[in-house]
C-alpha cells in the first residue's frame, strides 16, 4: 500500500510531496523550485515528514 509519494519534475525542476496517510496533519509539502532547494527538499522530506505526520515533533 502507498501511503506517500515523492514526485520530482526534472523537467521543471520542482518536487513536491503527498502524503496518504488517514489523518496526517500536512498531507502536501512543497512544491520546491530550483536545483538546490529540489535536492535538499527530496534529501530530507521523508524524515522531515514522518516527524511531522506522527506529531512527533510537535
Ligand atoms: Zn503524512
Amino acid at each position: 500500500m502507498i501511503t506517500a509519494n515523492l514526485i520530482v519534475d526534472l523537467d521543471n525542476v520542482r518536487a513536491r510531496y503527498e502524503c496518504h496517510r488517514p489523518g496526517c496533519t500536512e498531507p502536501r509539502e512543497g512544491p520546491v523550485f530550483g536545483t538546490e532547494d529540489v535536492r535538499a527538499f527530496v534529501a530530507v522530506i521523508r524524515n522531515d515528514h514522518r516527524a511531522r505526520c506522527t506529531g512527533e515533533s510537535r
